[in-house]
């Protein structure tokens, strides 16, 4: 009789969790996977999915706009919030159902429970008080919007997490943050036609972004009618009688909004877990500290994904749970490989960058060169809309490799993961000048800057 009642129990049914668990069931393993809310976790329930899906809810007004100039008379146009929430809902409910598919396909046991620890090898699911024990468990619970909760009325604020299901479209919104979900949420917002106003401490948003990645979107968010208030915080929210919020800030402004989205970064999912019972440690952040295999100071514990506070990015904790998986069960161990990972912010004009950006490329190495093409992209020449294109490449003037490649404009985040392959194989600048271009698109601008927009040379431009 096995020692234990499952090989491997994950706790967080997620985009790490789901993936380690369903391989590790393909594999023959007796496997459970706990997840207290839905299986897909926060990507596919209340994050990447639905946020795209928006996204494309909003883009529609300037497709309609857009269309004039090409010939086309768009009659009246009409948007019904209720109608994008409940076909949003029912795509989110067909995925959720193909994780658990893919679970119950294999095998794996699934535990619609929380789960905490109550030693090293015992996990308690507190929907039924049902103690199982495992021979390893994988921590994979994900992270959670930072509540804020120092702040006073920080109860009348919502997260990304009700922004998905809203009741009704706001008339007016004030969102805090620069950040991705900060960024992408006043477009998503302003794009639906809501009054949207971004309020960050800084003075650019997106503060570890290329600098003219942040600049030309932080001009073409300002240009369509985001306000952006810069260089100030939320310092207090109020629910007044007839339901707005009013806000004041540290710098002392105080307007009045129909709803307040904090999106101020997210924090590991640790609380209450049981880890001190287990010995687990965790950062002072509260994210559970591991070793280059994904390994808590705990031997037969396991951690991955936004838990520990890496990177926080789904294709990250997938690529996790795939070198899980061959570390603890193909005697083949593999580190996660957090260099140049490709990223979109789906921003409206998109960002898709991948390695450094020129700020860091110019303190890494004593020369580089920046090329760098700015346009109007051929879909807008017979269209009214101003919108400008950017790509960008930052070279070692050393070897010529391509150190970093940023693109602001449609489809780049598309884009992007190609180039990451070319980033990722190490390629030169001398290669990008050798593949030929596709004419016409806006993408043949990344192989046809043949001459350096300019260099940075030991930190000073020349
Ligand atoms: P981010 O880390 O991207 O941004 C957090 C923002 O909040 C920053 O602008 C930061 O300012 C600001 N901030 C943090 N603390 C405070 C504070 N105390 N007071 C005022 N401002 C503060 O977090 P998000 O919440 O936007 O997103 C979380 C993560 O989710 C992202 O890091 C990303 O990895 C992932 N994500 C990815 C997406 C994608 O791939 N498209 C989409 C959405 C989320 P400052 O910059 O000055 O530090």
């Amino acid at each position: 009789m096995a020692a234990y009642d499952f090989d491997l129990f994950v706790i967080g049914g997620g985009s790490g969790g789901v993936r380690a668990g369903r391989l590790a069931a393909a594999m023959g393993k007796r496997v459970g996977v706990a997840e207290e809310y839905r299986f897909g976790g926060t990507c596919v329930i209340r994050g990447c999915v639905p946020k795209k899906l928006f996204v494309y809810a909003s883009s529609f007004p300037e497709h309609f706009e857009d269309a004039t100039g090409y010939g086309w008379s768009v009659g009246e146009t009409k948007f019904d919030w209720n109608t994008l929430i409940a076909n949003k809902d029912k795509e989110i409910e067909r995925l959720e159902g193909l994780y658990q598919k893919g679970l119950d396909g294999n095998g794996a046991k699934m535990f619609k429970s929380r789960a905490e620890l109550v030693d090293q090898h015992t996990i308690c699911l507190t929907a039924t008080g049902e103690t199982v024990t495992a021979e390893k468990i994988l921590v994979a619970t994900g992270g959670r919007p930072n509540p804020m909760s120092d702040l006073e009325g920080h109860e009348h604020c919502i997260s990304s997490n009700e922004a998905f299901h809203l009741e009704q479209l706001p008339e007016s919104i004030l969102i805090a943050g620069g950040g991705y979900i900060a960024v992408e949420f006043a477009n998503i917002f302003h794009g639906l036609g809501v009054r949207t106003t971004l309020i960050y401490r800084g003075n650019e948003i997106l503060s570890r972004f290329d600098k003219d990645l942040r600049s030309n979107l932080q001009e073409a968010m300002i240009t369509k009618g985001i306000d952006i208030q810069f260089s100030d915080t939320i310092s207090k929210v109020e629910k007044n009688a007839d339901g707005k919020l009013s806000v004041t800030t540290k710098a002392g402004n105080n307007a009045e909004y129909s709803q307040v989205m904090l999106a101020l970064g997210r924090i590991a999912n640790t609380d209450g877990l049981g880890l001190e019972k287990a010995g687990v440690e965790v950062s002072s952040r509260g994210a559970i500290i591991i070793d280059e295999y994904s390994k808590t100071n705990i031997d037969n514990i396991y951690a991955l994904g936004d838990v520990t506070d890496k990177v926080q990015l789904t294709p990250v904790a997938i690529h996790e749970a795939m070198c899980f998986l061959e570390t603890v069960y193909k005697d083949n161990p593999i580190s996660p490989d957090h260099e140049l990972i490709p990223t979109a912010v789906f921003s409206q004009p998109e960002i898709g960058t991948v390695g450094m950006s020129e700020e860091e490329a110019a303190k890494a190495f004593s020369e580089i060169e920046v090329y760098k093409a700015q346009f109007r992209p051929m879909r807008h020449t017979l269209t009214e809309r101003q919108d400008k294109m950017m790509v960008k490449l930052v070279v070692n003037s050393a070897d010529r490799k391509v150190l970093g490649a940023h693109i602001l404009g449609p489809d780049a985040g598309e884009l992007v993961q190609v180039l990451g392959i070319t980033l990722k194989a190490g390629c030169t600048k001398d290669d990008f000048d050798r593949t030929m271009a596709v004419h016409p698109s806006a993408s043949e601008e990344l192989v046809t800057m043949y001459s350096p927009s300019y260099r940075i040379k030991n930190g000073e431009r020349v």
